[in-house]
């Protein structure tokens, strides 16, 4: 048996429609998780379609409910074959964002596949029921052509991941043993262009945080008070303009990153950012400067102004406003201290005679992770994944965007790889969600090409 024999039974099982009804059948599921009464849904997901799927193929599968009582449960699902084979653990997350029902084009239903040209619309088709079921599949695929996969898998199903994955750090804290591995590979997200096979490493983490600025009790008349009150809002634009240049760059010091190592600049300066279909034009004189465009998006910390609000905007009365308040966030990279973000940005407001601005930062950040483009393992899935497509793979060091992927990369301790079947255009978390017929059908090959050479015995060695 050979890996082409595994690619041309992967090619069948699309050409044959056995994909678009699998991934029909999990559409179907309403698995809304930042909805109330979904906990039927998200159980039954698992119950009655992936434990099934995947019981068939060998795995034991359990089911834990998460740790916090107002989520969603996790299921954890293990092949073992041999304590001498590599072991990969896989993710994929079952829940998705509501439906929006009634917005979406033509009267589609998000609960079904409709197809329009290139386009599977249905919620979840990207995000991520989609990218799972390629990637089950073509375990599936390697299965039934190998008879055997020639490593050891572990799958985590999520079923919160849209709620911000409550619970998920602490579960796989808790069972850390379950998630024992010598890499991550999962899918979720983007390719950097639809037509470009990817891999990214990790993303950028999200620190956000709340100025605020009370400076009167009520508002004041202006024409009587004008002239001799502070204007919060003034203040506060002033204190925004001493931590942010016009073009973007970041004056607090100590929140810039200006350091990129040599491996992920010239993994970043081969990727081409922007372009295609509902994207908006690049502003290529905005951020941090010195740096590629490409640079400013996955290697610098950018700060932006989430919302601003001083006075009533829906009914501006002729009056001094009370107070103003401004929420901010920083997207930040590997090296930079979060612990350290907040004492910065005080010492710099007081620094600047803002010492009346409050600052509050949010629990919980999302943590920024990124695996060196020359691991070891990076290396060996862009081949695997090169020889399948013949041709480059664009290898992102890190996405701009955030995921929970420090609880792989730095609690669980893995190589992590994810290599996303998407597209920017894909209007995901929007009405009218899809997929990409190429997109699947490259990727359906990609990921049955990957679990095939990981049964051939030459993998990287784990790291004691
Ligand atoms: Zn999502």
């Amino acid at each position: 048996m050979s890996r082409d024999q595994a690619l041309a039974a992967i090619e069948d099982y699309y050409a044959s429609g056995s994909f678009e009804a699998q991934l029909a059948r999990r559409i179907y599921f309403k698995t809304e998780s930042n909805l109330p009464n979904c906990d039927d849904a998200l159980q039954a997901y698992l119950d009655d379609d992936i434990i099934p799927y995947l019981s068939d193929m060998g795995f034991t599968c359990n089911v834990y409910p998460n740790p916090r009582k107002d989520a969603g449960p996790f299921l954890v699902a293990q092949r073992f074959e041999s304590d001498d084979l590599p072991t990969v653990m896989t993710y994929g997350h079952g829940d998705v964002v509501a439906g929006y029902d009634d917005q979406w084009d033509n009267k589609m239903s998000p609960w079904h596949i409709t197809k329009v040209g290139q386009r599977w619309y249905g919620r979840g088709t990207a995000d991520n029921k989609g990218q799972h079921t390629i990637n089950l599949a073509a375990l599936k695929t390697v299965l039934d052509t190998r008879g055997k996969l020639g490593f050891n898998v572990t799958v985590l199903i999520e079923m919160g991941e849209e709620r911000g994955s409550p619970g998920l750090k602490d579960f796989c804290a808790a069972h850390k043993d379950l998630f024992d591995a010598d890499v991550f590979i999962a899918s979720d997200g983007p390719r950097i262009q639809p037509e470009n096979p990817t891999i990214f490493m990790g993303s950028r983490g999200v620190f956000n945080f709340t100025m605020r600025l009370d400076s009167h009790s009520g508002g004041h008349h202006s024409g009587n008070w004008g002239g001799l009150l502070t204007n919060p809002g003034v203040i506060m634009a002033h204190a925004l303009a001493s931590m942010i240049d016009r073009n973007g760059k970041i004056l607090v010091d100590g929140w810039r990153n200006t350091h990129i190592p040599n491996s992920v600049r010239d993994a970043i300066a081969k990727l081409e950012v922007g372009g295609g279909e509902n994207t908006p034009e690049i502003n290529s004189n905005w951020g941090e400067p010195d740096m590629t465009v490409a640079e400013r998006v996955f290697a610098s910390n950018t700060f932006e102004v989430r919302a601003f609000e001083t006075g009533n905007p829906k009914s501006p009365a002729n009056a001094i406003p009370p107070s103003a308040i401004v929420f901010g966030h920083l997207r930040y990279v590997v090296g930079t201290d979060i612990t350290q973000l907040m004492p910065l940005l005080r010492t710099h407001l007081d620094q600047n005679d803002f010492n009346d601005i409050k600052i509050t930062s949010e629990r919980d950040p999302m943590h920024a992770t990124r695996l060196d483009p020359n691991h070891p393992w990076a290396k060996w899935v862009v081949k695997s994944l090169a020889q399948t497509a013949d041709g480059e793979i664009s290898v992102v060091p890190n996405l701009g965007g955030s995921l929970p992927n420090d609880v792989f990369a730095d609690l669980l301790g893995l190589p992590t790889i994810w290599v996303p079947h998407s597209y920017a255009g894909c209007s995901q978390h929007a009405p009218n969600e899809h997929i990409l017929e190429s997109i699947s059908q490259s990727a359906l090959r990609l990921m049955t090409g990957l679990w095939w050479d990981l049964g051939e015995g030459s993998t990287p060695k784990k790291a004691s």
